[in-house]
């Protein structure tokens, strides 16, 4: 067995499926000979998996948009391969059955931080909580305009602001950047709040229509 492109890390999710040709020939295989070319697929499936897991930047996404580590038990059942075949594996009629659309178990969805990022909707599991930018990542809803607090400046002075869950937080009145040793020491102040944001990463909108005058 040469190494393929199916072995590259990118090809997650889309290189491992047995080709046409290979499942046309699968219903002629005799059981033995179906296994052993099963069990090659669940050693490759798995090594994929391990590869992505050691590399220390992968994220699994799930159908729901929620994304986990790669040790969070919500997805064990089709991060671990063996597990995941082996329905398949006891019923081989379930894998000949090729004009089917559940004749393999689906491979997880492997992402690295960056292509999360990129999405414009996800959610962190609760769960396994990994360390990404957002909690809750949606495009803005309609007529509104997100943005981190860090990139707030001085023409946001004077207009409303909301969190991005919605609760209103008033006008921006304050900002300081003061860097010290220990990092950023940030605080953006709102009249309609006590307690100023000091976390840069959290999101605030404000209605488009209330946007800083660029004239
Ligand atoms: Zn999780």
């Amino acid at each position: 067995m040469t190494d393929t492109a199916d072995d590259r890390p990118n090809s997650a999710g889309s290189g491992l499926s047995v080709q046409e040709g290979d499942l046309t020939s699968q219903r002629q295989l005799s059981d033995e000979e179906l296994l052993a070319q099963l069990a090659d697929t669940v050693r490759k499936e798995k090594a994929l998996v391990d590869r992505w897991t050691a590399s220390g930047d992968c994220f699994i996404i799930s159908g729901s948009g929620k994304v986990h580590l790669p040790t969070c038990s919500s997805v064990s059942a089709v991060v671990d391969r063996q597990a995941a075949w082996a329905p398949f594996l006891d019923d081989l009629d379930r894998v000949r059955a090729w004009h089917g659309t559940d004749n393999e178990p689906p491979m997880p969805a492997l992402m690295t931080r960056a292509d999360v990022e990129e999405l414009t909707r996800y959610s962190s599991c609760p769960e396994c909580s990994p360390t990404l930018d957002h909690r809750d990542k949606r495009p803005s809803a309609r007529g509104w305009t997100t943005l981190e607090a860090g990139n707030l400046n001085f023409r946001h002075f004077g207009i409303p602001f909301s969190l991005v869950e919605g609760a209103e937080i008033g006008v921006l009145t304050k900002l300081s950047r003061v860097e010290t040793a220990d990092g950023l020491d940030f605080a953006a102040e709102f009249d309609g709040i006590v307690d100023p944001v000091t976390d840069p990463l959290t999101e605030v909108m404000y209605r488009t229509d209330f946007g800083p005058q660029m004239s």
